[in-house]
């Protein structure tokens, strides 16, 4: 039986919670710092740059201490639920040790380890509240700063960097392999969200932060759409193989990408530069089905089934118009200005091949009638043009006609300026070249996985959804 003296002595040697939170000798480790900083002011050689390298490096110290602390307090509160299906663990033991990387280095923590019946695994309890990755031990600001390089530059620059701005060092086999895995955990979370779109009880329930603020007047939903093509090793180490066999290995693949947003998001910077306010982005190497669903699923949250119009743009590929048929059937369509306009030269440089100044009159006033909506007087004049003509000129100038007659109906531009509507799809074809700028670099060879996966990462920044996968990156101001 417990004595009211004993309750009064537990209570006088129970710790102050915060003093348990303090690193050891504090005291100690601040002078010690300080004295860096005191010797690097006195250095005639060194500037505040150095003063920051300083206190980056002997702050990691404390921080660390800390965080340990923390980290244990956190994983000893744990309930013992599995971390991945919350069911009852059992078979429990304590005193796993486990080492952690994090943004100030590398931590030990002690778990509670126990066994999963519904997930037939072994699993520490307090994976979940740490928010550790069920493979490897980095702590979710390294996963962060992982994916956040990773999808931006090569790994081993990536590596560089982490430890020039962030002063730890973290191998590049290590920020690669958990940049991948945060893009196959940034995969899945597309795939429900996306999934959620498809319902309406799913669309009223989405996550708040993706309840975009959409205007209450009628509105112009603009869809822009564009490929580009990625460089993959299909069969690692089998190519000699494959030639050996009469098979030529296939290198490239099409990756698929668009863009949505209302008309009047579109700005203009204070540098005078074309720019859209806010917009959704998907870019899958999923194939036409799988951007199908990711365009669509994006576009009903810009408003798609709010809109007064839709209006579609791209460059004249087949696949988007049957895209667009079949899930924007209602669409007004558009091909790209500049598409249309390159095939009006090709027939300038047939008609004058030695004669740049030739072709450049024969084609201006072409370009300015279909600026006038007159693409009918265009392709009118193109077939009298053909039937003049003869053999590869002929044929030339006919492929370019039957190019025209398959768009003629997507050729407004005359009502596009006057709407202040896109002439073309620039908008996602400067994204599409941003995109390429990471993932088709000279040497560089990907794997379906790998690209998608880091691809998605990318795209979920774009889109502002990086703190439904790394939570801790949310700006506090904007709760
Ligand atoms: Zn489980």
């Amino acid at each position: 039986m417990t004595t009211t003296l004993e309750v009064a002595l537990e209570s006088t040697i129970t710790p102050d919670p915060l003093t348990t939170l303090l690193p050891a000798e504090p005291p100690a480790l601040l002078r010690g710092m300080a004295r860096r900083v005191h010797d690097s002011v006195r250095a005639a050689d060194q500037n505040l740059g150095h003063l920051e390298e300083e206190l980056l490096r002997g702050g990691h110290e404390v921080l660390r201490q800390m965080l340990e602390k923390a980290a244990q307090q956190k994983a000893d509160a744990a309930p013992p639920l599995c971390p991945h299906c919350q069911n009852k663990l059992s078979r429990l033991t304590g005193g796993h040790f486990t080492t952690i990387q994090t943004r100030f280095g590398s931590i030990r923590v002690q778990r509670v380890r126990g066994y999963c019946r519904r997930c037939r695994k072994w699993r520490f309890a307090a994976d979940a509240l740490l928010g550790l990755p069920e493979e490897g031990t980095q702590s979710p600001a390294v996963q962060e700063m992982a994916a956040l390089t990773v999808s931006k530059m090569p790994v081993t620059e990536a590596e560089q960097v982490v430890e020039r701005l962030a002063g730890v060092k973290i191998s590049a086999g290590t920020l690669g392999r958990a940049a991948r895995a945060q893009g196959q955990r940034a995969q899945e979370q597309r795939a429900q969200l996306d999934k959620k779109m498809s319902t309406p009880e799913g669309r009223a329930q989405q996550d708040p932060d993706l309840q975009l603020q959409l205007p209450l007047e009628p509105f112009t939903l603009v869809i822009e759409l564009d490929a580009w093509n990625i460089r993959e090793r299909d069969d690692w180490g089998q190519s000699a193989a494959r030639r050996a066999q009469g098979e030529e290995p296939s290198r490239w693949h099409w990756a698929y990408g668009g863009t949505c947003f209302r008309l009047n998001q579109r700005a203009q910077s204070a540098g005078g530069r074309p720019t859209i306010l806010s917009r959704g982005y998907v870019m899958t190497r999923g194939g036409v089905d799988a951007l199908k669903e990711q365009l669509w699923a994006e576009a009903m949250r810009r408003g798609l089934g709010r809109a007064n119009e839709v209006l579609l743009v791209a460059d004249g590929a087949v696949w988007i118009w049957n895209l667009a048929g079949d899930r924007f059937p209602g669409a007004r369509q558009r091909v790209d200005f500049y598409h249309v306009s390159q095939h009006l030269w090709a027939v300038a440089h047939t008609l004058h091949p030695e004669d740049p100044a030739a072709a450049r009159a024969w084609v201006q006033p072409l370009l300015t009638k279909l600026k006038a909506d007159e693409s009918c007087a265009v392709i009118t004049e193109l077939e009298q043009l053909q039937g003049r003509l003869e053999g590869a000129s002929a044929e030339a100038v006919q492929k370019e006609v039957n190019y025209l007659q398959s768009h003629r109906e997507r050729m407004d531009y005359g009502t596009a300026q006057q709407k202040g509507e896109p002439l073309g799809s620039g908008a996602m074809e400067s994204t599409c070249r941003q995109y390429q700028c990471r993932f088709k670099r000279p040497g560089q060879f990907w794997s379906q996985t790998g690209d998608e996966a880091l691809m998605c990462l990318e795209t979920f920044r774009r889109n502002g959804r990086w703190h439904l996968l790394f939570p801790h990156s949310a700006d506090p101001c904007k709760n």
